[in-house]
């Protein structure tokens, strides 16, 4: 039945089965200097950290603040002493050959501002462009004209910013098959992996910055950085549509998008006396909340997933349907003052589990 099929597609459905559908892993920092000066007790204890095997165990946070006891079991727990790599290795790591085979994945860092969502996030799409770029290299897929691709953009207050050309504003558009499409959105061909570093340290400093410094403002923003296979075919590309527009160049086989979320106590930002604030507090709220639910939905290999709850939802519509992957990353500070916070943390993370 696989005949006249691309090569590229042929290997899949057996393949594409090792990788579970939604994998959900906690990572708590260390306590900073700050925390430690302050003589603040480290109240997470992390029971196991296998992060090496496949199919591992179920692990433990255990949370024991005050008097209460609160345990939690996760895919994977990793604790203050696990790098970045190994961070990489649990979680994006074995989606990367299922691009190749028309998965789309995408990779959430959730969790209050200063629990390492950035720390962790940052390094993640420099090596998958490594590693996507050595398999579109390898024989098999040489002659498969495929070509990867870079964007970067930000939801801040429910609207889209391209965070790769001067923040300029864009807007998403629905085609005939659903597929999700954001009009002016800039994309870069990833021809050398170093300048996906550039492109990143580029987007983040365009990463809305206002009065109250960086970290406060990215902190009410989710950040979205694609990175696209796609299958060129020179004689389609160089052909303008009907309707006199720029031909869409390439067809998507597969893409991965590592998305940097607003600071998850920032949905309580509903009662703040400034307007904006609160605006934004709400919109941050709500699609928090819209995206757990789909990724329930999806858990649940629900027909409907209720994209339309919020513009993040919207946008990642493509990448919650058909062969789709997803990685939670929850961030927890350890310290007893981000209580309250990191059991809010937590009890997201397992109820998307
Ligand atoms: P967030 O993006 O969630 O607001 P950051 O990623 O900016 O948080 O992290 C807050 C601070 O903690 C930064 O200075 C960062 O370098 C540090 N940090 C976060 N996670 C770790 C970690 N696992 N190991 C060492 N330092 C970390
Ligand atoms: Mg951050």
């Amino acid at each position: 039945a696989s005949v006249g099929l691309p090569a590229y597609e042929k290997e899949s459905s057996t393949r594409e089965n090792n990788v579970a559908k939604i994998k959900v892993v906690v990572r708590k920092r260390p306590l900073n200097k700050k925390e430690t000066s302050r003589k603040e007790e480290d109240i997470v204890t992390v029971y196991d950290n296998a992060f090496m095997t496949v199919h591992e165990p179920k692990l433990k946070v255990d949370l024991t603040a005050y008097v209460e006891k609160h345990e939690f079991c996760f895919d994977a727990v990793l604790d203050e002493n696990v790098t970045n790599d190994e961070v990489y290795r649990v979680t994006v790591e074995p989606i990367i050959p299922i691009i190749f085979q028309r998965t789309k994945a995408t990779c959430f860092a959730y969790g209050q501002t200063g629990s390492g969502k950035t720390y962790t996030m940052q390094p993640l799409p420099l090596r998958a462009a490594e590693d996507l770029v050595r398999i579109l290299h390898q024989p098999t897929y040489r002659n498969q004209r495929f070509k990867l691709w870079l964007s970067y953009f930000e939801i801040y207050g429910g609207k889209l910013f391209d965070l790769l050309s001067d923040r300029r504003k864009l807007c998403m558009r629905e085609d005939g098959r659903q597929q999700v499409c954001i009009v002016g959105l800039q994309e870069f061909e990833v021809l050398d992996v170093q300048i996906v570093k550039e492109y990143i340290e580029r987007g983040n400093a365009a990463r809305s910055t206002g009065s109250t410094g960086a970290n406060e403002e990215s902190s009410r923003s989710h950040a979205i950085l694609q990175l696209v296979v796609k299958r060129h075919n020179e004689i389609k590309d160089s052909r303008r549509n009907n309707d006199g527009n720029e031909p869409r160049v390439g067809k998507v086989v597969g893409k991965i998008s590592f998305i940097d979320l607003a600071g998850s106590e920032r949905g309580a930002d509903t009662t703040d006396n400034d307007r904006q604030t609160r605006i934004e507090g709400a919109e941050i709220n709500k699609s928090l909340l819209a995206l757990k639910e789909c990724i329930r939905a999806l858990d649940n290999d629900q027909i409907h997933i209720p994209f339309r709850g919020s513009k993040l939802t919207e946008v990642l519509r493509d990448s919650f349907v058909g062969n789709s992957r997803t990685v939670m990353i929850s961030c927890i500070s350890p310290n007893a003052g981000s209580c309250e916070h990191t059991l809010n943390t937590l009890r997201y993370a397992d109820r998307v589990k």
